[in-house]
């Protein structure tokens, strides 16, 4: 009697499971365009909880302050800066598949790149002193460019983010402009961790992280090459990678005008 009830038993679990998976495989008939289009969708929704998390955090620490126990600021914050990564990541998210829909706007304009460099550099300041970091510019006096001063900014904030942060303590960062009129360079080079050649030709790639690990105590995602790769392309421009690990990387992004 045991084994007939067990053998029924097994029969109406796997009849069951197979007509469960069954209804689970039935593929719903997406078009490339409206896969696009759900992941910019759903990127931007996330934005607004995400925004409404901080906002609420912000009161609870404000209303609360003195009251807190030391857990539960510690809490706090810690979800603060989660909120933070995944804001960050839903943006880049967001500009990915906007730009895969090819619904990116770039607003192409002549400007002196030399300020804006000088600029987006002072940004790092603080993080590059943080770690003991040699921040250096070798510019030229003027340089007038042909691109999107945002995007191209976003660029240059990736490229100086990954130096500084795969270099260790007391290392070195250069951020040069080679002036050739109709080749035209930015050229990020750190004395930092380096990147194998295996893995050079991946880093481009959505998610790709080297070390995991490492990259994901660091707050990274693994986006920010595969957002810089779509902000040259959309100029026309090319990425020249020399790196070896322990010696350094030096990213050249080359525009042709
Ligand atoms: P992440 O947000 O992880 O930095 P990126 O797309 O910007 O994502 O970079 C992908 C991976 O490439 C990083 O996780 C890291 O392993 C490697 N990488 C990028 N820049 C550098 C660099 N300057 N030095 C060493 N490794 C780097």
């Amino acid at each position: 009697v045991f084994f007939v009830i067990l053998i029924v038993f097994i029969l109406v679990a796997v009849k069951l499971s197979s007509s469960m998976s069954k209804k689970a495989m039935v593929p719903i008939q997406l078009t490339f365009k409206q896969q696009q289009q759900f992941l910019a969708d759903a990127s931007h929704e996330l934005r607004t909880p995400l925004s409404i998390m901080n906002t609420s955090l912000d009161v609870i620490e404000l209303e609360n302050g003195d009251a807190m126990t030391p857990y539960a600021k510690e809490v706090v914050t810690d979800m603060k800066e989660e909120i933070g990564r995944m804001s960050r990541m839903v943006q880049d998210l967001l500009m990915l598949a906007r730009s895969d829909a090819g619904s990116v706007e770039f607003e192409m304009r002549a400007f002196d790149m030399v300020p804006k460099l000088r600029q987006w550099v002072l940004a790092f300041e603080g993080v590059a002193q943080k770690k003991a970091i040699a921040l250096r510019t070798m510019l030229p006096e003027t340089l007038t460019v042909k691109g999107d001063p945002e995007r191209l900014k976003q660029l240059v904030y990736i490229l100086l983010d990954n130096a500084i942060k795969y270099t260790p303590e007391a290392g070195r960062v250069d951020i040069g402009l080679d002036p050739n009129p109709r080749q035209w360079r930015i050229i990020v080079r750190d004395s930092g961790i380096g990147i194998a050649e295996a893995d050079q030709p991946r880093i481009f790639d959505r998610f790709y992280r080297v070390e995991k690990h490492r990259s994901r105590e660091e707050g990274s995602a693994g986006l920010g090459l595969a957002i810089a790769k779509q902000i040259v392309i959309a100029h026309r421009g090319s990425v020249v990678l020399e790196s070896a690990p322990g010696k350094g990387s030096t990213f050249s992004v080359e525009f042709r005008v």
